[in-house]
């Protein structure tokens, strides 16, 4: 499992980096990148920051 931002939806408020910038990467494009597939350790953190995603631009994928 490893989250996908779909850039459709996400209009880079960054609040998925503030949550957890070892996942989540707010680049100059505007969008939020995935930029590494999260152990045990983060996968809280990843589904707050699914909650927190003011457009619920966040999922988990297979
Ligand atoms: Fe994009 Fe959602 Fe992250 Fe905001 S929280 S930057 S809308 S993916």
């Amino acid at each position: 499992m490893r989250p996908v931002v779909d850039h459709e939806e996400c209009i880079g408020c960054g609040q998925c980096e503030q949550i957890c910038p070892e996942v989540f990467e707010l680049r100059e494009d505007g969008f939020a990148y995935v930029i590494k597939a999260p152990g045990e350790e983060f996968r809280a953190q990843v589904d707050e920051a699914i909650e927190e995603c003011p457009t619920g631009a966040i999922t988990w994928e297979e």
